[in-house]
């Protein structure tokens, strides 16, 4: 098969590599479409032990079952393979598994390919009237929707204001599980112009360039993760709020937790989501309730180091960029 193989610091070859072997309890899906993520862009850089080269990346696929018993099937991919025996698999926080995989890291290759393998029970059914494309989203806006489902069950009182750092497909994808989870009122700072417009115009959110001075939200997620964007948590949070912070941008720095202490303000770190969460954003895709999900940009997976780079430099206005095999079963 074809595949986008990630071979060091910045370098991915489209190149031909042995179709993958088929494990007991595993199907082969045939990949539709791929997204780009910012996971996928920091293991690129080599910035991610975790991902040597070389290695295939990517994790946000939808696809169909090719052979076997379910030989057709359209199905969206939980990419987190967790053990469901240990206590935190069994407590329903199975994204805390400690034996925990996922596409894209050895020993699993990633989506960047013609086809990959999986078990059954990460593999959702797409009902016949929602596109793969759409189904595809439902990995990144996952992210958002377990960090807006935490954040609400912690929040008491007012849950009416939001802000969202940053407007990629996490960012987006918590601006829209906030309002299918019935926070109303919901704005997302994105700094990039081109993106900020996208967001504005083919998304239909209110961005804005940068957090008013002095205005305060119940809720804050942070899609971003860096110092400053802490920072701005920090101050932009109402006493009592709520801080969910998905991002990974650095490790340490800026939170203010003399006003966190203060204000008994909560923060919340999240990582990933849950299966009953992926199962739930999965399914508002398909009811709609996550809007029309028009935002992303398909491009082919032979020109997936192009669309890397253009990610890279900032020229890239959707959200998501989906990566699709030239034998893709349904086409965009
Ligand atoms: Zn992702
Ligand atoms: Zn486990």
């Amino acid at each position: 098969m074809k595949a986008l193989v990630y071979t060091g610091p910045k370098g991915l070859d489209y190149r031909d590599v042995p179709d993958p072997t088929v494990g007991a309890g595993d199907h082969l899906i045939r990949i539709a479409q791929v997204g780009i993520c910012g996971s996928d862009m920091h293991a690129y850089l080599g910035h991610d032990a975790r991902r040597p080269a070389p290695l295939i990346l990517g994790h946000e696929a939808a696809g169909l079952i090719e052979g076997g018993p379910r030989d057709g099937a359209r199905v969206t991919i939980n990419p987190l393979v967790t053990c469901g025996t240990c206590p935190a698999c069994r407590e329903g926080r199975d994204n805390l598994c400690p034996t925990r995989q996922i596409i894209s890291m050895p020993p699993r290759e990633g989506g960047f390919a013609e086809l990959v393998t999986m078990p059954e029970s990460n593999l959702i059914a797409v009902p016949d009237n929602v596109p793969l494309t759409k189904a595809a989203l439902a990995e990144p806006i996952a992210c958002g929707w377990h960090t807006v489902r935490l954040s609400l069950e912690t929040l008491i009182g007012a849950r009416d204001t939001a802000l969202v750092l940053g407007g990629g497909a996490i960012g987006l994808g918590a601006a829209l599980s906030l309002k299918a989870q019935g926070v109303s009122n919901v704005t997302i700072v994105e700094p990039n112009p081109v993106r900020r417009a996208h967001l504005i115009d083919q998304c239909g959110q209110p961005a804005i360039a940068e957090t008013p001075d002095g205005t305060l939200y119940d809720l804050v997620i942070d899609g971003v993760g860096y110092a400053a964007t802490r920072a701005v948590a920090s101050a932009a949070t109402r006493p009592g709020g709520v801080i969910g912070h998905i991002g990974l941008g650095e490790d340490t720095g800026g939170l203010d937790i003399r006003r966190l202490t203060l204000q008994e303000i909560t923060f919340i770190g999240t990582y990933t989501y849950t299966a009953e969460d992926f199962r739930q954003t999965a399914q508002a895709i398909f009811d709609g309730r996550l809007g029309p999900l028009d935002w992303a940009e398909v491009r082919p997976l032979s020109e997936g180091a192009a669309a890397f780079s253009d990610i890279r430099s900032g020229a890239v206005a959707a959200p998501k960029i989906l990566l699709q095999p030239e034998t893709a079963p349904e086409r965009s």
